[in-house]
């Protein structure tokens, strides 16, 4: 697995740095409240693990899965919910955690479905941003690392269901997309 990375982006440590960063300042600015946190599954679960911890406002998570691509690798516009989530949105302050915002399709998809449930308030926390690839005008409210239009696996992020566990991420030789 170690073997199909060609370069590290960002290390162990560098990540969790940098979520725990994230973590203080969205406890500070929700101090007093108590958000929903939304996984957006599955490659946000490492980072939403980690992030809560650092949370230290009263909080309740729940999961959903959605996906964008369809059967090809380009986004398609077409957003299908896989998995709900088990509670009701409404009145709720929600935080979105996504691993990574790329066209931003999913997202924006994501935060019109809870906006028509009547959430109270919607703020985004992405770990990684691709803002050359936006489609769609759409910022994160909390993120973690802006990086270049690359391909990038690792710390929940998968290519074909692989390199998920991996604890750092990287980006993979380009010999391995040609299997
Ligand atoms: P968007 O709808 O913003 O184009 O796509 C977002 C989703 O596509 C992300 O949540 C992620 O699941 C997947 N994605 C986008 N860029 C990458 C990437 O560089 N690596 C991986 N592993 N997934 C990505
Ligand atoms: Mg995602
Ligand atoms: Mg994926």
């Amino acid at each position: 697995m170690q073997n199909d990375i060609q370069e590290t982006l960002y290390s162990e440590q560098q990540i969790q740095d940098k979520v725990k960063e994230m973590g203080q300042l969205i406890s500070r600015d929700f101090e007093g409240r108590n958000p929903l946190v939304i996984c957006v599954l599955k490659g946000a679960f490492i980072f939403m693990a980690d992030l809560v911890k650092q949370i230290t406002v009263p909080l309740e998570i729940d999961f959903m899965a959605v996906s964008s691509y369809g059967q090809s690798t380009k986004s398609s516009g077409v957003v299908k919910i896989i998995k709900d989530l088990d509670v009701p949105v409404e009145g709720r302050d929600i935080i979105i955690v996504e691993d990574i915002i790329d066209s931003g399709l999913t997202l924006s998809y994501l935060i019109d479905v809870l906006e028509r449930r009547n959430a109270l308030s919607i703020t985004v926390a992405a770990l990684f941003d691709k803002p050359g690839r936006r489609t769609v005008d759409l910022d994160a409210d909390y993120k973690g690392f802006v990086i270049p239009d690359a391909f990038v696996v690792g710390y929940g992020l998968d290519y074909a269901e692989k390199y998920r566990n991996l604890p750092y991420v990287g980006i993979l030789k380009p010999e391995v997309y040609s299997h």
